[in-house]
């Protein structure tokens, strides 16, 4: 019997048994001081994770679409305006837009690294746009040179979605305040994980941060003195201590994932692709994706070998149901993101992957696909 019974594609139960005594420790606490919104963790937190992300302010908010939709309305993006996403990623890129009332404008992405192609994005700037909202995909940043020039040609704000991209870097500089602001996500599966929702505003204009702030907490300047009509998405006391112990470990655990990418992609090369990387992205690799054809297939052949993978994502964004209206009625032609989303595979990605699980992984993923190639000879 081979010791690999089986390998899930996250697996957040093997990080607490790692960091149990800490969390639970830290989650006692919250509750025997009662500091359960607000609180010294929370303030504390916000700024180890602006520190984590060499910007200047960080705001703790309830999830990570709150923190796009949030930043957006605080740089007064709404109704009449439009906002340039890429096609590949989680609908939240999107339904941030059309919750403040503007409109999504999506545009096609590179086959190569699948993140938002800047010729695209070029191509849709119109009178009406008013920002970019480029997703760091899989862990990886966007061209931000390509966006911060365009950015700053077409007179329009740059936004980042960095829900999968918490320390990653691009020309050594961290993601996070490289845009005008960047939205993060604590969903537990992220690099940076909750035990819950939760999410973060990152930015270097620290008035943007306080709008922010004024408006995910009520619109309040004092207690029961509203200034604005705000919303309720606040990071909790619970969440902001679990993040707070969680995040002295970030760095080591996004070092282990590069290791575990490098080490997938030696095993892999010449038999399999995989997403590219460019060379001024420094990854860190929310998810490691390859490309395989009949992926379906070989997702279920995986799966019988004990092998969990996912698929990031099967439908694109200008394929969905939801942004139908968005789209342009002529869309029979096929986008890079159509291509892809037929292709890739994502292989389990978490820091506690033993060498070991990775070679397995690897072969089996061979095995699959010679398999299926003889039998389609
Ligand atoms: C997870 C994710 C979000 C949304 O974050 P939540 O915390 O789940 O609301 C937004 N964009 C991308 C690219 C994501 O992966």
């Amino acid at each position: 019997m081979s010791r690999h019974t089986s390998i899930p594609l996250v697996d957040l139960g093997s990080q607490y048994a790692l960091i149990k005594h800490e969390i639970d420790q830290a989650i006692a606490h919250t509750i025997a001081n009662s500091e359960f919104i607000g609180g010294p963790a929370l303030a504390r937190f916000e700024q180890k994770f602006a520190e984590f992300c060499h910007a200047r302010a960080a705001v703790g908010v309830g999830s990570g679409t709150d923190a796009l939709e949030l930043i957006l309305e605080a740089l007064g993006i709404g109704p009449g305006d439009e906002v340039i996403i890429p096609s590949m990623t989680f609908a939240a890129t999107g339904e941030a837009v059309v919750r403040v009332g503007a409109t999504p404008v999506i545009v096609d992405v590179s086959e190569r690294t699948l993140n938002i192609d800047p010729q695209a994005a070029t191509l849709a700037v119109s009178k009406s746009t008013k920002a970019i909202l480029a997703v760091h995909l899989y862990g990886q940043p966007a061209d931000l040179d390509a966006l911060s020039d365009l950015a700053k040609a077409a007179g329009v704000e740059l936004v980042e979605d960095a829900a999968q991209a918490h320390g990653a870097s691009w020309n050594g500089q961290r993601v996070g305040a490289i845009g005008r602001a960047a939205g993060f996500s604590f969903y537990p599966g992220k690099n940076l994980g909750a035990y819950g929702d939760a999410g973060a505003v990152v930015t270097n204009d620290q008035e943007l941060a306080d709008r922010v702030r004024l408006v995910a907490n009520h619109g309040r300047t004092a207690k029961y003195s509203h200034e604005v009509v705000g919303r309720n998405s606040r990071l909790d006391g619970l969440q902001a201590a679990i993040l707070e112990v969680k995040l002295a470990y970030m760095d080591r655990w996004n070092m282990r994932r590069r290791e575990i990418a490098e080490r997938y992609a030696s095993r892999l090369k010449g038999s399999v692709e995989f997403v590219a990387q460019d060379a001024r992205a420094d990854s860190v690799y929310h998810l490691f994706v390859a490309f395989v054809p009949d992926r379906d297939r070989v997702r279920d052949d995986l799966a019988e070998r004990g092998i969990s993978t996912g698929v990031h994502y099967p439908i694109p964004l200008h394929r969905q149901p939801a942004f139908a209206e968005y789209v342009a009625k002529d869309q029979d032609k096929k986008w890079a993101a159509d291509t892809a989303a037929e292709r890739i595979l994502s292989l389990p990605m978490f820091p506690e992957l033993s060498n070991d699980d990775i070679d397995h992984i690897a072969e089996e993923l061979l095995d699959v696909l010679q398999a299926r190639s003889r039998r389609s000879e």
